[in-house]
């Protein structure tokens, strides 16, 4: 855990989120700002500065985490219709949070604009 990073707190218990999913490994919870009808953010409950970082973790922890990224997908009811998952990784790729999160992005006819 870093202990100025908000997105570990929220993983902790000790940032109030709106979570749809945790386990031991990650957690799922609505994005503040929603850039789509459905807009949910997956983490790594461990922390890594970005996809980057997570590279070097040698467990199956991103493989878990996009799979959650698609149970949470189908508990929100945009499996069939389509949705979109994205990781920004730094400044030029527009990543705000410095924690590995993935966008779950759908509910709507999604255009080229980018979380
Ligand atoms: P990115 O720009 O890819 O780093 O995405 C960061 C996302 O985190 C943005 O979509 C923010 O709206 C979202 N965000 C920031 N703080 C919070 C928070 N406390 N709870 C939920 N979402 C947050």
């Amino acid at each position: 855990m870093t202990d100025d990073c908000i997105f570990c707190k929220i993983a902790h218990g000790e940032m109030p989120a709106d979570t749809v999913y945790q386990d031991e490994r990650v957690t799922a919870f609505r994005d503040v700002s929603p850039q789509a009808k459905t807009h949910v953010l997956v983490i790594p409950n461990k922390h890594f500065d970005s996809l980057n970082d997570a590279c070097s973790d040698k467990s199956d922890l991103l493989a878990h985490a996009l799979k959650i990224c698609a149970l949470v997908a189908r508990d929100e009811g945009i499996d069939e219709r389509g949705y979109r998952v994205l990781t920004n990784v730094g400044d030029e790729g527009g990543q705000s949070v410095p924690h590995l999160h993935f966008h779950v992005l759908g509910g709507q006819e999604l255009t080229t604009k980018l979380a």
